[in-house]
């Protein structure tokens, strides 16, 4: 068995974009651009984010045995993510049926498909693939039990786990505990904290430390142009500056932030330096359209 830095459990979607002057009202049609498809899918963002940058990731997924599912083989292959993971077939490859107003609003339908079809069991099978990477990561856009399973098997092999809440949903105790770090950003952040007083809060220590109450072991919180605070166990949380790019499109700018992320603790790094590189990640992915299509190779990561 080869050995992985990383190993994301997660999805992978087949994003479907069409432009268009509006939207339309219910029973209308309209017309819109030629169709684009892009891989993507927060898993599958994720490890093509860290193999890009030099990683050795591997995916753990379930895409259907059709046209989109062999686009995203096709595309995590090209970036150097293992596939041996993902496993083919049982429903349609998850889409999202994207359409973009001239203002670059968006209306998004998600047919999870084969993403819902990731199980328990599917984790157990891939024991061998959890216990040779030194960290997993995780969000949730596939079943809750498959990702409490993939933290009990990470944590049963000594796996760090770092975990992504998106799109928000409530967290189970023993999962909030085990993640090392909880990477979320403002939305996601007071999403977890609601019902608290520090949802209302317009400080992100606030959310991080409130967060911390919850049991994670250190927190993360992404700031958009405004970088990200990190916030441990012992001591005082921590903003890190994102350095200043003119942003061109935002999507997938938190994949390719966790993927690195991930990497680099994977690699050893503390936390603190791990959130400086992916603040440059993060920055580089922004400057450029789409979401895989935008993710920096390490070279174009840019400078401190
Ligand atoms: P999400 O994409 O999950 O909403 P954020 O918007 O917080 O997450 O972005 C994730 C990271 O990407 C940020 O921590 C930052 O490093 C980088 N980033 C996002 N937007 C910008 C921006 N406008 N300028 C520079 N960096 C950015």
């Amino acid at each position: 068995m080869d050995t992985y830095d990383l190993l994301v459990v997660g999805s992978a979607n087949a994003d479907l974009v069409i432009g268009v002057d509006r939207r339309p009202a219910a029973g209308e049609t309209v017309l819109g651009s030629d169709l684009a498809v892009h891989p993507g899918g927060k898993g599958a963002n994720q490890a093509v984010a860290a193999a890009r940058l030099g990683a050795r990731t591997a995916l753990l997924a379930r895409v259907g045995d059709d046209a989109h599912g062999r686009l995203l083989l096709e595309s995590l292959r090209a970036a150097g993510v293992g596939t041996a993971g993902v496993m083919t077939g049982g429903a349609p490859t998850g889409v999202a049926l994207i359409t973009v107003d001239p203002a670059g609003d968006n209306s998004i339908v998600v047919s999870p498909g084969a993403n819902t079809r990731l199980t328990p069991g599917d984790v157990t099978d891939a024991g061998a693939l959890l216990a040779a990477a030194r960290v997993v990561s995780l969000q949730l856009e596939i079943p809750p039990a498959t990702v409490a399973a993939a933290v009990r098997a990470a944590r049963a092999a000594g796996t760090r786990v770092v975990l992504n809440p998106s799109p928000p949903a409530p967290l189970p105790a023993a999962v909030l505990a085990a993640c090392d770090p909880l990477v979320a950003n403002e939305h996601e952040a007071r999403f977890l904290l609601r019902g608290h007083a520090a949802a209302a809060a317009s400080e992100p220590e606030a959310w991080a430390s409130a967060l911390l109450e919850r049991g994670p072991r250190s927190v993360v919180v992404t700031l958009g142009a405004g970088g990200a605070l990190v916030a441990g166990r012992d001591g005082e949380a921590l903003r890190v500056p994102s350095p200043p790019v003119e942003a061109v499109d935002t999507t997938g700018a938190g994949d390719a932030f966790t993927g690195a992320l991930a990497w680099r603790l994977a690699a050893g790094d503390g936390l603190e330096e791990a959130v400086r590189f992916a603040v440059r990640v993060g920055a580089a992915a922004v400057t450029r359209a789409g979401a895989q299509e935008s993710f920096p190779a390490a070279e174009e990561v840019p400078a401190p």
